[in-house]
């Protein structure tokens, strides 16, 4: 069997579920959108059943596969429908639904459902994406109210930049949600992970009900830089392989597709059973992290669809059979997504092909 494989350790992502919830003093929804970010929607959100608010998904097909695997939790769409014909079956379900524009509020009034709807109003502060204007924020929630179909109402809003410790903009966004939502008595929920982890204390206390936590709980830092709380994240994920091959190359040989490693001195080379195919980011540059039975060391040349090369001239003990950890507990995923250009987010989501095995304590 190809010994790729990505474990995942699911008390991890629920101590990752506590922390977010101890720092923000709030009610969590645990976002398992893209499953789970890679790691398996419904496991994830079964290993946090009995711990967990809720759940925030994408869409309604991402929450029927929870609802149909047993979660009874709330469950957020966190872009609530894209055809109003999904509201029959989000009243059935029971499902939570933002409503992020006009279209959408009109398609509620006018619906006739066996359930009132629990909606979450969604503000514009600035991300500039989806949401209400500022201006027109206080008559969509007015019009929210009087509908029969509808419950409750949620006030809510996303941050653009919270991963920027040093940028205005979070509070800019803060400040314009707090005058919008001025007056109108409910819950509000602002929150994504790097908000938890570095705006908490900007938030006056209880002023927010709900938080939204994704990557922070699979233990991937949101922020470029260390930080202090996502210091006590555990990461969840560790994608490990094994060395299949090694060669002793003199000094000046070329290794791998358009020879973007050109052995210095002599080099000794091993093969990992992992390639692009697998997840692993085609753009990962020469010198990106990988430890080898423990031990640190780096990737050389390009990595291929199905096979990747690393150094282990430094490490003479390590050989055929070697375990890889391509990210984990040694390999922060982080510092994989910079040398690659890109986030955790993105290398977690790609994964595919490989196996995926839980473990949990109890
Ligand atoms: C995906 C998403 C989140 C979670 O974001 P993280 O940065 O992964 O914590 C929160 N809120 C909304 C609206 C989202 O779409």
């Amino acid at each position: 069997m190809r010994p790729a494989r990505a474990l995942i350790d699911l008390d991890a992502l629920r101590h990752n579920y506590r922390l977010a919830r101890e720092v923000s003093g709030a009610r969590a929804l645990a976002v398992v959108k893209a499953d789970a970010y890679g790691h398996g929607a419904v496991r994830c959100a079964q290993a946090l059943a009995e711990l967990a608010d809720g759940f925030a998904v994408a869409c309604i097909e991402e929450a029927l596969e929870l609802r149909a695997a047993g979660i009874r939790a709330p469950i957020l769409l966190l872009e609530g429908f894209f055809e109003a014909d999904e509201l029959a079956l989000i009243a059935e379900h029971e499902l939570w639904c933002v409503v992020h524009s006009a279209w959408q509020l009109e398609a509620i009034e006018h619906a006739r459902l066996a359930r009132p709807l629990q909606v979450w109003l969604k503000l514009d502060s600035g991300m500039h994406r989806v949401g209400f204007h500022p201006a027109d924020y206080r008559a969509a929630h007015q019009r929210l109210l009087a509908c029969t179909q509808v419950a409750k109402v949620v006030l809510m809003s996303h941050f653009a930049r919270a991963d920027e410790p040093d940028c205005p903009r979070t509070a800019e966004q803060l400040a314009l949600f707090m005058a919008a939502r001025e007056g109108l008595a409910a819950e509000i929920s602002l929150c994504n992970s790097p908000a938890v982890l570095g705006w908490s204390q900007l938030l006056p206390p209880h002023s927010t009900d709900w938080v939204r936590p994704g990557i922070m709980l699979y233990g991937a830092s949101p922020f470029a830089q260390p930080q202090a709380l996502a210091e006590r994240l555990r990461p969840v994920m560790t994608l490990e392989s094994k060395i299949i091959s090694v060669r002793e190359l003199p000094a000046g040989e070329p290794v791998g597709y358009g020879a973007r490693f050109v052995s210095e001195w002599p080099t000794r080379v091993g093969v990992v059973a992992m390639g692009y195919a697998d997840g692993y980011p085609r753009h990962a540059t020469s010198g990106t992290p990988v430890a080898v039975d423990g031990r640190l060391t780096r990737l050389i040349g390009r990595v291929s669809m199905d096979m990747l090369t690393v150094d282990l001239t430094d490490l003479p003990q390590a050989g055929l059979g070697s375990r890889v950890e391509l990210w984990g507990a040694q390999v922060p995923a982080s510092a994989v997504a910079s040398a690659a250009d890109t986030i955790p987010y993105q290398l977690f989501c790609n994964l595919k092909r490989v196996p995926r095995s839980y473990t949990q304590t109890r």
